[in-house]
């Protein structure tokens, strides 16, 4: 039987933390990405020395520039940060008396921040609340699964900072106004279009198709630090910035991350994506070969509902595996290796394995554990339905 390299077993061995394979994505919770060896390298470099904070942002805005496309940028602590100091520029300008008070003293800012309802979504945490964490109050336009131009158009007042425009699976996939037709009507008003791109592969095609400000997670598919990173409009990007002297202290970011970043940016311009692909689809092949020999299983291949150049195994859980979607993930959860895999969509009765995250040998180790889990016995939890439970967040540090 393949065992994959034990990365960093040392480090999780030493804390006893669990050896975990990542087959769900970038996720926050298993620490977001691995990262590239450039990165972690840039890191250690800068770590010991003395720098010039705003010249290092200043270098790093003309890499995110260079791969963005857009006039500008900075690095900050995550997307959810870029995203509260860039609606707080556009409530605040260059203002400083009014970027020191934020976020409660907004009587004389515009304030309002314009959401489609379907993109009101919870990524980890609520979108909205990076809005209003920054100040600005969210305004809701249209219903869960029909959003028109003309619920755009009428919720714009004269207190209208910006639009956020949230792109995501998890996101309402049908009845939503695209980006087009909402920059089409911000545009000619003069309404900043803020563009949530937190976990998308494409660094420009949001500015290039009319977005003002695009933000991406430095900590996603580009395998930086946990970061996150602004690109836009010169005048948007500054007054972003500026909010490090108000309520962007709250989510500073050290030299290492911005360092790291940069380094992972450049990375990423030389990156062999075919090469990367083309390791994933046959992780996938090897997948869905496995899978579909086991009872109950079918396995197919899925694109990335965003148009990320991914591609994902969707397995269908029927009842003669003796197993709910839910109770399988969560017996290759307790596994030995612990295999994760992408089950926010258990309750409809699939899960998928993500591809994007793998270290050598890994794809064979998930692949046994499949096998591994239909030779034992069912466990007592093998029918379980997916149940929200906070129980363990709650007991937390216990
Ligand atoms: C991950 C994610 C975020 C948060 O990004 P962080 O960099 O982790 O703060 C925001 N929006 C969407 C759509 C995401 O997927």
């Amino acid at each position: 039987m393949p065992t994959a390299p034990n990365h960093n077993t040392d480090y999780r061995s030493r804390l006893n933390l669990r050896p975990v394979i990542n087959v769900s994505g970038t996720m926050t919770s298993l620490g977001a990405s691995i990262m590239h060896a450039d990165a972690i390298a840039a890191m250690a470099e800068i770590a010991p020395q003395w720098i010039e904070m705003d010249d290092l942002q200043r270098r790093a805005s003309a890499v995110i520039a260079r791969l963005t496309g857009g006039e500008a940028g900075f690095v900050t602590a995550c997307c959810a940060a870029g995203i509260s100091m860039t609606i707080a520029g556009t409530m605040t300008g260059t203002d400083m008396l009014a970027i020191e008070q934020l976020p409660d003293r907004t009587e004389r800012l515009k304030d309002e921040v314009i959401l489609q309802l379907g993109h009101a979504v919870n990524y980890g945490a609520p979108v909205e609340q990076s809005i209003r964490l920054a100040g600005g109050k969210p305004v809701y336009a249209g219903t869960a699964t029909q959003v028109m131009p003309y619920h755009i158009e009428n919720s714009i007042t004269d207190r209208t900072a910006a639009l956020l425009f949230v792109v995501s699976h998890h996101t309402v996939q049908i009845g939503q106004v695209s980006l087009e037709e909402v920059v089409e009507i911000c545009r000619p008003r003069g309404i900043p279009v803020i563009v949530d791109a937190a976990s998308e592969y494409d660094l420009r095609s949001f500015l290039e198709r009319g977005a003002d400000i695009a933000i991406y997670s430095g900590h996603k598919f580009l395998s930086g630090p946990t970061s996150g990173i602004v690109a836009g409009r010169k005048d948007l990007v500054r007054a972003a910035y500026l909010q490090n002297k108000g309520i962007g202290r709250a989510m500073k970011v050290g030299k290492e991350s911005i360092a790291g970043v940069m380094a992972a940016l450049q990375a990423w311009e030389k990156r062999d994506h075919v090469g990367i692909r083309a390791r994933e689809t046959a992780a996938l092949h090897l997948w869905q070969t496995t899978v579909n020999a086991l009872p109950g299983l079918h396995a197919k291949i899925m694109p990335d509902p965003t148009n990320n150049p991914l591609d994902r195994l969707e397995i269908t859980v029927a009842p003669e595996s003796g197993f709910t979607a839910n109770g399988l993930a969560k017996a290759l959860a307790a596994g030995d290796p612990p295999i994760i895999v992408r089950d926010h969509e258990s309750e409809l009765g699939f899960f998928y394995l993500d591809p994007c995250n793998l270290h050598p040998g890994e794809a064979e180790v998930v692949a046994d554990a499949f096998e591994k889990v239909f030779a034992a016995e069912r466990p007592a939890n093998a029918m379980a339905l997916p149940r929200h439970s906070l129980a363990s967040a709650l007991r937390w540090p216990d």
